[in-house]
């Protein structure tokens, strides 16, 4: 572990222990951003999946250490308190995007650990074989569908603008992941229609990528889990001109009303991505809160229509109190 690293967990736990951190965070909430949870934790601790992935096993560590913390409590307890504050600070836990292996893989280690959480749904993926690109065209460049089909993608890329970078033949594990990650990060500039091509070049997996309404039904039945919508193509909404934007809304919105009985009054948006266009279209579809991707602590925002989150990566599950220093600094801005 490097001394910064060290730092930081030292600094992290005497902040969650002092009465100086623990004044600060009084009746303020913390809101989790979390995507995947994959079986093996190997895999998600390589680079390209660090961020969006979680291995079972740091799942399962990091509610225990949450719970040890925290008052793990339901987004709408955080958003609009019915009860005065306890003595430990309240933390809620989101997933964006609506991945099959939220059921599969998060939601044992969830009832386990008797902790509430939400997920936003990019509503056309729902009971679909629609696929995220950033999977599909990851995980087929990392070869995890076979040299063929990883080599017919490269040609793609490479009729699209974007030939491969010579670091993704390294032969370091580690630097090739990471040299993907850059990658992968560097094709969002590209027109949603070319990713979707791209994405249609690459094979299929033998499971849909995205949960199906009858386990969105399931987990919500068990009264732990609730949903929202994260659009509906996940398209990036600052880039959708008025009319796209405001069907966009309406088709998660509509989704969520009609495949659930209790969906939250929560947007999530794209990326994070929202300005004061998106941020109006939002509230005319009402709903009162919104999410993005700003690091940041609650304690009644300024703008319930930009709410911060911390982003949780398999790094931080592994090391909470990587955490406990973010919100720290968090706290303190
Ligand atoms: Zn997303």
């Amino acid at each position: 572990m490097g001394i910064m690293q060290l730092f930081k967990q030292t600094s992290g736990w005497l902040y969650l222990n002092s009465s100086v951190g623990r004044n600060q965070l009084h009746g303020a909430g913390v809101i989790l951003m979390l995507h995947r949870v994959l079986p093996d934790d190997d895999a998600a601790d390589l680079p390209h999946r660090n961020e969006l992935c979680i291995g079972t096993q740091a799942f399962d560590h990091f509610l225990g250490w949450l719970s040890r913390h925290f008052d793990c409590v339901p987004l709408m307890d955080i958003l609009q308190p019915t009860q005065s504050p306890t003595k430990r600070p309240r933390v809620s836990l989101t997933f964006d995007d609506g991945w099959r292996d939220n059921a599969l893989h998060a939601f044992p280690v969830l009832l386990k650990h008797q902790v509430p959480a939400s997920i936003f749904l990019s509503s056309d993926f729902i009971g679909s074989r629609q696929r995220f690109w950033w999977e599909s065209l990851g995980e087929t460049l990392w070869g995890s569908h076979g040299e063929e089909a990883r080599i017919h993608l490269i040609e793609s890329l490479q009729q699209a603008g974007r030939p491969l970078p010579a670091q993704l033949h390294d032969a370091n594990e580690q630097r090739r992941s990471l040299a993907l990650l850059r990658f992968l990060q560097s094709l969002k500039t590209l027109p949603p229609q070319a990713l979707s091509r791209l994405t249609d070049e690459c094979p299929a997996e033998s499971m849909p990528q995205a949960l199906d309404w009858q386990q969105v039904r399931e987990l919500e039945n068990s009264g732990l889990v609730r949903f929202g919508p994260h659009g509906a193509s996940h398209a990036i909404l600052t880039g959708l001109d008025d009319r796209t934007l405001a069907e966009e809304i309406r088709r998660s919105r509509d989704a969520l009303h009609n495949g659930c009985q209790r969906p939250l009054p929560v947007y999530c948006y794209p990326n994070g991505d929202n300005d004061a266009r998106v941020r109006q279209q939002v509230a005319d579809h009402d709903f009162p809160f919104a999410l993005g991707t700003a690091a940041g602590i609650y304690r009644g925002h300024p703008d319930p229509l930009a709410l911060p989150r911390f982003g949780v990566s398999q790094r931080v599950a592994r090391n909470p109190q990587l955490l406990s220093w973010r919100i720290c600094r968090g706290a303190r801005a």
